[in-house]
């Protein structure tokens, strides 16, 4: 078996974006560095086996076989083959590298990667929700052992969406959504005051928990709405909120990334693996997947519907707010016939609406 060594290492210059090299086609500047190994190492490039080149973003000027391409504009013979491998090369926050043929990305809000891979997101709705969450200790704690509470705000002006409260391990957690300006004074005050702030909207919630203290810090969050652009790009596939943010309110999240998930195991990858490259069109054929498509679009839908039939004061809107509102009450109603649980025991989740839609009352 022959020995591989290595004779000579060459680079270009390190650039900046925008910077000297930018007239540079990258074809050229490959070729540049190839011509220097031959000349600095006296070589006739006819002895040349092969030439192979790694290309982390195969796209625009550096598309197709940017080796082949670079060894022809070196003046190298004909004869002399070129491959460009399309291993991504991607840096995580914790320093790790991952190499790989196809790099799935699934960041969530966080932008660094796709930014590296030279992706950006475009806003749909900026500011679309506002996410609060703290811990609360309640006078039952017990109330919350196998119940989540679920309280709808009760009138547009107010621009609360729900409030959750759910026990994680020892604690008991509130989620609230809700469809303020963050710069609002409401905003702050909920922030510093967070039980008083909502004691005002919701004067009946401490009727159905006993009381509650708020007892941690509160988590706030504005997400926007934003979707991915520039993403069609061989061997890197955006995934869940990477590629579309998802409103936490409309509840879809998860649900997409997981269609996302299958989607590609069980259709795309499969195929594209099949045969060599990873190229823009493969990559493609799953963003214009139908079944993810109208998913995603879904997701947009009823983000957008959440927060039209939380704040919008049309009387289109007041009549379906009154109509939801009744379904959910005769629901609850004749789920808590079907199922009547002995005194004592914890139920199903609880939930109201707003619109003087009491609450049902607790065992
Ligand atoms: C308070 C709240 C409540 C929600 N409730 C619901 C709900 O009830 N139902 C629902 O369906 N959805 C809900 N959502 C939305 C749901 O959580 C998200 O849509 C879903 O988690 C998106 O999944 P994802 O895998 O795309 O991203 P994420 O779950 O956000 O995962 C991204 C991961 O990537 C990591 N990461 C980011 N950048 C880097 C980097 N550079 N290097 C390495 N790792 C990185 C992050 O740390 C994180 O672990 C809620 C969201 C919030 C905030």
């Amino acid at each position: 078996m022959r020995e591989a060594v290595i004779v000579d290492a060459v680079r270009t210059p390190v650039g900046r974006r925008d910077g000297v090299l930018k007239s540079w086609h990258p074809v050229d500047l490959l070729a540049h560095t190839l011509k220097a190994v031959v000349q600095r190492n006296k070589l006739d490039p006819a002895i040349i086996d092969d030439v192979i080149a790694g290309c982390v973003v195969q796209a625009g000027e550096q598309a197709y076989n940017v080796a082949r391409n670079a060894v022809l504009s070196a003046g190298f013979p004909e004869s002399v083959p070129g491959t460009t491998v399309d291993r991504q090369c991607v840096a995580l926050s914790n320093g790790g590298l991952v190499r790989s043929r196809l790099v799935v990305i699934a960041t969530g809000l966080g932008r660094q990667l796709l930014g590296q891979a030279g992706i950006a997101k475009t806003t749909i709705h900026k500011a679309h929700v506002l996410g609060f969450g703290f811990d609360i200790e309640a006078e039952s704690p017990a109330i919350f052992d196998t119940s989540v509470l679920v309280a709808h705000g009760e009138r547009p002006i107010d621009k609360i969406d729900y409030l959750t409260l759910f026990a994680i391990e020892t604690k008991i957690r509130a989620n609230l959504f809700t469809y303020h300006d963050p710069d609002d004074p409401w905003t702050q005050s909920l922030r510093q005051h967070p039980l008083q702030t909502l004691r005002r909207m919701m004067p009946r919630l401490e009727d159905v928990t006993g009381q509650i203290r708020a007892i941690a810090p509160v988590e706030y969050r504005v997400v926007d709405l934003a979707e991915a652009t520039g993403h069609r790009r061989a061997g890197v596939v955006l995934i869940g909120d990477a590629f579309q943010t998802s409103s936490p309110a409309a509840g879809t999240g998860v649900s997409r990334v997981l269609n996302d998930i299958h989607r590609l195991c069980e259709v795309h990858v499969p195929v594209w693996l099949a045969t060599d490259g990873m190229n823009t069109s493969k990559i493609s054929k799953f963003y214009d997947d139908p079944i993810k498509q109208s998913c995603d679009a879904e997701a947009l839908r009823l983000a957008g519907y959440r927060r039209a039939v939380t704040v919008e004061t049309g009387l289109g809107w007041r009549a379906h707010r009154g109509r939801v509102a009744l379904q959910n009450l005769i629901r609850s109603r004749l789920e808590r016939l079907a199922r009547p649980r002995p005194a004592g025991q914890g139920g199903p989740s609880r939930s109201w609406l707003g619109g003087g839609i009491a609450p049902p009352p607790l065992h």
